[in-house]
């Protein structure tokens, strides 16, 4: 299960709630039995977005919470979880690859175990990482929202044209005036 994907399919993890009816659901439709082993991303693009783009852990649209009740989900525990989180950086205006970032990314998914999600150092961490990945999260929402509305108007027609053919020569006329949008 890579928790970018299912996120970006439209299964919510983001609150305790949201996570245990999605694993619910995992359990009836697959069953948790089958479950080996964990992709663990952030997403760049939102819920149900239909985009993998994967975010470094607690920056993108999922968030700590998400990621603290997967590691606090005693079921999962002994199964492989591993990081695809992007780790390009740029270090005198050359990109290159940070692999410091998977330890503090690891370190920091340890740290999440059984730690509080109201003390005050979980809620500055939730928003230091949230601040991080604001300007990719708003790119990508935006490119996201935008792409919605393309697809709404080019699919419009189509339904048109399908209600031309049931419907024969009475009312083409009318549906031709329509079509200009
Ligand atoms: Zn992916």
């Amino acid at each position: 299960m890579d928790t970018c994907h299912i996120f970006a399919a439209g299964y919510d993890v983001r609150t305790p709630a949201a996570y245990a009816a999605t694993m619910a659901e995992f359990d009836k439709v697959i069953g948790l039995k089958y479950l080996m082993a964990l992709h663990v991303n952030d997403s760049k693009a939102p819920l149900n977005s239909n985009r993998d783009l994967h975010a470094r852990i607690g920056t993108g649209y999922i968030g700590l919470v998400g990621f603290w009740n997967i590691v606090n989900d005693v079921r999962l525990h002994g199964l492989p979880m591993v990081l695809e989180t992007p780790i390009d950086t740029v270090v005198d205006g050359k990109k290159v690859e940070d692999k410091g970032i998977w330890a503090r990314e690891i370190k920091l998914l340890e740290k999440l175990v059984g730690m509080d999600v109201e003390s005050e150092d979980f809620k500055k961490m939730y928003e230091d990482l949230q601040e991080e990945g604001i300007g990719e999260r708003e790119k990508i929402g935006d490119q996201v929202e935008r792409r919605k509305v393309k697809n709404a108007k080019t699919k419009a027609p189509k339904v048109k044209k399908e209600t031309q053919h049931e419907n024969k020569a009475t009312v083409k006329d009318e549906n031709e005036d329509s079509d200009g949008e």
